[in-house]
């Protein structure tokens, strides 16, 4: 491509929205533009790394028998209906009416869809298992869009989905999936960990996601040497110690004001792991309390997991009152018997410990909860934090930012259960099927590679997923004699099957330079007047920045080992 002919509206100054490395260098190197709030259109460069980011994706499904296919944008609200998804999706969900006031949705995923086409067109185990994949525009109105493409309301996302006969089925695809995921990401030259991660809304029994390290990323992820690792909604720990004592009698103390634990704590002279926090949730209509050791956070998607819960928040001191008969900030667990009490399971063995006392300015001393509470049943409540000791080897926790580029999910027969898509199994029995799906957010990925690529000069990309791979730089577009080895040059490497973007400009060398530099195509040659005169060139890396003179017989040769050299790099 000839950069004078070439769309790439490169800009000096820096957007004031652009929070992060990859919103700023997408908008300055001309690759993005805003439309609207999280709504972009991608430019020529940003179309190619896409396209090549959307190819390795099909060529590592295929290879594992993934068939491509495309499902509507536009769902009908009916059958957003028959999974339940209409009510509990919420206003992430696009909602729309048409001309007849019917109402519709714009995918945020296509379980719905998807299900329904098995249902009437995959009926027997002999046509199982099935693993089908489109890659297609999503909607999801964030309630805060930001950081470019990274969190947008319009993305590209890779979805698939599978259907199998029976559990073990599943997990093979699983498996096989979560290793194709592996290579794609490694393919598009990217540092990335599989965590285990939350089942959310969508729901199932299991699932893994792949979080690309990066400073900026959203999401906190917990892990340990031994290769455990864990979003911190999902990590598991090893079970707290509990100092043990001979158990004491209950007494009730006087704590003027004293509220907080950090007060409590202060005033009676108790460590904070000896007290316990009542917190009341209201989980959609029911209220629950939950208990937790004073010196830890309880995990809210733990909480809303068990109790399956739609909408899950703190009560009111009102609800408290009425309900508990007691008095916000000094809730406490001993003798209720309206509310059900749910304990976190590090507290299992905790003894002699502070609650409230469900009056004004009092708490109690010397609670046990196997003798003084009616516990309901302990539950891994505990959010996790970096030192914690690992549920599976016991040594200390590490924790580390990373972005969710994809997700692979086991979804079990949810969906096959609400939606009535059953097949005929060996026994000529109806059974749902088992599911699995899987995202790749395709635009997440190439800005992720930015946020792991980029110095401050501008983008570095990994070459298998860089908009061109080899820039040629003409400084001196004047002197004919330079310029017509550079248009052959230009025309060669093209023929060698280079992808080359060939800086042709009228314009001044420091633009060049600059512009190279920030679009970040791997490898740089540049052809300037004073070296030419000696029969030489000059080559350089982006990544290193390091200019390497070769002679000019020799060029082709190099560039071709050199971008071979690159590819291996990353694929091997
Ligand atoms: P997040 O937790 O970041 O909101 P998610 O878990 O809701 O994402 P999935 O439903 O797992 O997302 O979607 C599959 C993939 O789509 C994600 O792994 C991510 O790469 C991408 N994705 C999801 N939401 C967005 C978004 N708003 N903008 C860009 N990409 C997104
Ligand atoms: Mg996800």
């Amino acid at each position: 491509m000839l950069f004078s002919k070439a769309f790439i509206p490169s800009r000096r100054e820096t957007p004031v929205d652009a929070e992060i490395p990859s919103h700023r260098l997408m908008i300055r190197s001309g690759m993005l533009r805003k439309t609207g709030s999280g709504i972009y259109s991608y430019l020529p460069l940003a179309k190619r790394v896409i396209t090549k980011i959307e190819s390795i994706v099909r060529q590592e499904l295929n290879k594992i028998g993934c068939e491509e296919m495309l499902m509507p944008v536009l769902q009908p609200r009916q059958i957003w209906e028959k999974s339940g998804r209409w009510q509990i999706y919420g206003p992430e969900l696009m909602r729309l009416q048409d001309r007849h006031d019917r109402f519709f949705a714009l995918g945020p995923t296509h379980e719905e869809v998807i299900t329904l086409i098995a249902k009437y067109d995959i009926k027997s185990y002999k046509q199982l298992p099935i693993n089908l994949y489109q890659i297609q525009t999503k909607f999801r109105d964030e309630i805060r869009p930001r950081f470019g493409v990274m969190r947008s309301r319009e993305f590209i996302m890779k979805d698939a989905y599978s259907f199998h006969k029976n559990a073990e089925s599943l997990q093979k695809t699983y498996g096989e999936m979560f290793d194709a995921y592996s290579r794609i990401f490694k393919r598009c030259g990217l540092k990335f960990v599989p965590v285990e991660a939350d089942v959310g809304a969508i729901g199932g029994s299991s699932s893994h996601e792949f979080m690309v390290l990066a400073e900026t990323g959203e999401s906190e992820v917990i892990s340990c040497e031994c290769g455990y690792a864990a979003t911190k909604e999902n990590c598991k720990i090893k079970k707290l110690e509990n100092k043990q004592e001979k158990l004491a009698e209950v007494e009730k103390v006087y704590t003027p004001k004293k509220k907080t634990v950090e007060e409590v704590s202060n005033f009676l002279k108790v460590e904070k792991n000896k007290i316990i926090k009542t917190i009341i949730y209201k989980s959609d209509d029911k209220i629950v309390a939950i208990l937790i050791r004073g010196d830890r956070e309880i995990n809210d998607v733990k909480v809303a997991n068990f109790f399956a819960s739609i909408n899950l928040e703190f009560a009111t001191d009102n609800e408290i009152a009425a309900k508990m008969n007691s008095v916000a900030g000094f809730v406490g667990p001993v003798g209720e018997k309206e509310v059900q009490i749910y304990a976190d399971a590090n507290l299992q063995d905790a003894v002699n410990m502070v609650t409230g006392a469900d009056e004004k300015d009092y708490h109690y001393k010397n609670v046990n909860l196997k003798r003084d509470v009616n516990v309901t049943e302990f539950v891994d409540f505990v959010l996790a934090k970096a030192g914690d000791a690992c549920p599976k080897c016991g040594k200390s926790m590490n924790s580390f930012r990373g972005i969710e580029v994809g997700q692979v999910f086991k979804l079990g027969r949810s969906y096959s259960k609400k939606m009535g898509s059953t097949f005929t199994d060996e026994n000529g029995k109806e059974v749902p099927y088992e599911m699995g799906c899987y995202g790749i957010g395709i635009t997440r990925t190439m800005a992720s590679a930015i946020e792991q690529g980029y110095d401050k000069y501008g983008i570095i990309w990994p070459i298998t997923i860089a908009p061109y791979e080899v820039e040629l730089l003409n400084l001196s577009t004047n002197n004919k004699k330079l310029t017509a080895y550079c248009d052959k040059l230009y025309e060669n490497l093209k023929k060698k099957g280079l992808e080359i973007l060939y800086d042709d400009r009228d314009i001044q060398a420091g633009v060049k330079f600059n512009d190279a530099d920030l679009i970040g195509i791997p490898l740089q040659i540049i052809v300037g007047n004073r070296n030419f005169k000696k029969d030489i060139v000059e080559m350089k890396l982006r990544r290193d920045n390091q200019k390497r003179k070769v002679q000019i017989d020799n060029i082709e040769k190099e560039v071709k080992a050199l971008i071979s050299e690159l590819f291996r790099e990353i694929e091997e």
